[in-house]
């Protein structure tokens, strides 16, 4: 095993830790601060380079916690009750419930620790995702935080090690003895008496998606980082941890087509579907595209595309909805009539123009009086296979417009099973003695499938401050 001698890296890796946080995201970085806080040595050790640091959580706007009252950064109270009623209804509910309840009475804490911490949130504005009352929004987004994040680690006192990937763990027993850690070309042997593993989900792996969905995972978008690809999770598995939550699981929504195939972040989402009519390439309409509105049913369609031929989908609206919604990044595709747009589509334009007029013909002729894109309308079609059951107005009036969407991975479920204190569970039901998840490493203990908007912020959050807690108090005892 070859030493890198360079400096700063190489005075970091000869040493021996307290805690080793694997992962620079939100979760990693609130472990560090936890572990610190409570009296610990602590190394980080990130993947990325400095630039994109940060994970998943750099492409995050906000987090949901329980407030009982309004705050200066919510437009009023989130209740217990509300929020364990809300995580009830998403998906199957909360796979471990006693882990669930303590997610959310901890969460209650989250936002002062935060600001605590560095982090600095902003006022609720009016806008499209109409969350301003049960989540909490960053100033200047997840890049922000996790730069507010990293500036506190600095001032702690805390070391950053980047371009350094975990690639192997030594166990005694049920122990965690070293870490193996590539970094400057080089494999290290790192040292440590615990460590918190909080390296994200495995969404960037593509050959492991394919292991449940088939060659069609060759055709997903995958929203965060290609770092996110499970190396950590893989190691921890085959070290004989018990998993958690469903493996074929995953959040994802419709973005852009023409997106790179890597962390194109929260930019490439598209929020046309609920005013217009999306087409798979049969050119059939495959879903009510006004089942809910946005953003309850976002996560929806990223699915409903991923079981489509090709997981491939176009979206069609006309100039009366154009506007209503955030234009997408990349532009759009427009012309006089459905055919042209079709056409540059690399759609049939004769059969795009049935479908859409096989729609027209099931619109209530009042529709466009009665339509209300403020909530759930009513205004549906009627006697349509697939009816479009709210917002569903002609689309008549040109010009047209249309846009290609695939599907968006933004989170894989499964991870380790933990327990309350964030120790990884063993097969056999004992516990690795000083391995901790934090993140979405571990989010599957909470969710099971579905998810709300901000909670993966808040299952980071809480348990990184139990994981570094926790790896500190069993470092000092
Ligand atoms: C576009 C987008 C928008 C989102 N918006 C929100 C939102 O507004 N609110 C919300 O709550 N959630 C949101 N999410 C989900 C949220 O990003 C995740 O739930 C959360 O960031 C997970 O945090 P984490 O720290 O567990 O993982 P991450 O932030 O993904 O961090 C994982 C880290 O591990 C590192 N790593 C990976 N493998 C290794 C290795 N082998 N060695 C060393 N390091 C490694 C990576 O480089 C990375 O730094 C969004 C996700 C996306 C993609």
């Amino acid at each position: 095993m070859r030493h890198s001698r360079d400096g700063a890296a190489a005075a970091v890796l000869d040493q021996d830790w307290d805690v080793v946080v694997v992962g620079g995201g939100n979760a990693a970085l609130v472990s560090a601060m936890s572990a610190h806080d409570h009296g610990a040595r602590v190394l980080v050790l990130e993947r990325s380079d400095v630039t994109f640091r940060g994970g998943n959580s750099r492409h995050t706007r906000n987090i949901r916690c329980v407030h009982e009252a309004g705050t200066p950064y919510n437009t009023g109270a989130y209740t217990f009750d509300e929020m364990w009623k809300d995580l009830c209804g998403i998906g199957t509910g909360p796979s471990d419930e006693e882990l669930a309840d303590l997610t959310l009475r901890e969460s209650i804490s989250v936002p002062a620790w935060m600001t605590a911490h560095g982090a600095q949130f902003q006022p609720p504005l009016a806008g499209v995702l109409h969350l301003g009352r049960t989540n909490t929004f960053f100033l200047g987004g997840g890049k922000a935080l996790v730069n507010h994040y990293y500036r506190t680690l600095r001032s702690l006192g805390i070391p950053v090690l980047y371009q350094a990937k975990v690639t192997e763990f030594e166990f005694d027993g049920d122990r965690c003895t070293a870490l193996l850690v590539e970094h400057a070309g080089a494999t290290h042997r790192l040292r440590t008496k615990a460590v918190v593993t909080a390296s994200g989900g495995f969404e960037a792996n593509i050959p492991w998606l394919a292991k449940y969905w088939g060659d069609a995972a060759y055709n997903y978008l995958i929203r965060g980082p290609e770092h996110n690809d499970g190396l950590v999770l893989g190691k921890l598995l085959e070290a004989g941890a018990r998993s958690a939550g469903e493996e074929k699981g995953f959040h994802s929504v419709a973005c852009d087509a023409r997106s790179p195939k890597f962390d194109g972040g929260i930019a490439t989402r598209l929020d046309c579907i609920p005013f217009g009519v999306v087409l798979n390439n049969r050119h059939e309409r495959f879903y009510d595209e006004g089942e809910d509105i946005w953003p309850k049913r976002y996560a929806i369609w990223g699915r409903n595309i991923a079981y489509q031929p090709d997981q491939i989908a176009y979206a069609y609206w006309d100039s009366k909805v154009q506007g209503m919604f955030l234009p997408p990044m990349y532009g759009v595709f427009s012309g006089d009539s459905i055919g042209a747009v079709a056409t540059q589509l690399g759609q049939d334009p004769e059969a795009a123009e049935a479908t859409i007029a096989a729609y027209n013909a099931g619109v209530a002729r009042d529709a466009s009086g009665r339509f209300d894109p403020a909530g759930k309308d009513g205004v549906s079609t009627s006697g349509l296979a697939i009816d479009k059951t709210n917002w569903a107005q002609a689309i008549d009036t040109g010009p047209f417009y249309g846009i290609p969407m695939r599907p968006g991975i933004t989170f894989t479920y499964m991870g380790v099973q933990v327990d309350r204190e964030a120790r990884v569970r063993r097969e056999d039901g004992s516990r690795f003695a000083n391995v901790f998840a934090a993140g979405e490493i571990m989010s599957g203990n909470i969710l099971s499938s579905g998810y709300m908007a901000g909670f993966g912020m808040t299952i980071g959050t809480v348990w990184g401050r139990i994981a570094g807690r926790e790896a500190a108090i069993h470092v000092r005892d």
